[in-house]
């Protein structure tokens, strides 16, 4: 008996660290640290001292639409097993159609869009963490995500992988990005899984409750 309620006062105890260093991440908006999420938006640029994350190629391990996608070294993984299960689940179609881009490419694509709402500033935009993908089907595209199964099947389980819908629709005044049913972000685990169980996007999560 003794030694089971030691057990849960050490339980205990280590559950409260948890809640702790979750509550700094929240609020600290910086990189580094475990669950220390990184917040990257119209009003939160790329930190001066972000260091290039270690890439990965997806070519031959997960579909892509050519061989220069690459992701962070820490994203590649989590996204084969989402890959996996959307194959396990029916949705074979699906292909990573963008993942890590540099500054001069995302400023190509800002300086070539004629609707902002879908592009953010460059040195605003995920896709420089390499922690950022957009997802397409084969026969629904990325926009037609938003009415494809596959699209859904993304948003309702993409959190069990560490992924976040990035972009929901009812959030757009949060976001300041029009819904884009493709764009998901690697934030872990933990991180999705509160996203997913609270409805909150990336700013309502560092924000706190
Ligand atoms: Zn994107």
């Amino acid at each position: 008996m003794l030694v089971l309620l030691a057990a849960i006062a050490v339980l205990a105890v280590i559950w409260g660290q948890l809640g702790k260093s979750h509550s700094l991440a929240a609020h600290s908006g910086s990189h580094g640290g475990h669950q220390t999420i990184l917040l990257v938006n119209a009003d939160h640029p790329l930190p001066h001292d972000f260091a290039k994350p270690r890439l990965v190629g997806l070519a031959g391990t997960i579909p892509v639409s050519s061989r220069s996608v690459r992701v962070a070294r820490a994203v590649k993984q989590p996204l084969v097993k989402l890959f996996t299960a959307a194959r396990r689940a029916g949705w074979t179609q699906l292909y990573v159609a963008s993942g890590y881009r540099t500054a001069a490419e995302q400023r190509r694509l800002w300086d070539a869009a004629a609707d902002h709402s879908y592009v953010q500033r460059p040195g605003h935009s995920e896709h420089q963490t390499g922690q950022a993908v957009d997802l397409a089907d084969l026969n629904a595209g990325a926009k037609g995500l938003d009415r494809n199964g596959a699209g859904q099947w993304l948003a309702d389980n993409s959190w069990k992988y560490g992924f976040v819908l990035r972009y929901p629709p009812q959030k757009k005044e949060i976001t300041g990005i029009s819904y884009e049913p493709w764009h998901f972000r690697y934030v872990g685990r933990d991180v999705a899984e509160t996203c997913h169980d609270n409805g909150w996007v990336l700013e309502e999560y560092v924000a706190g409750p």
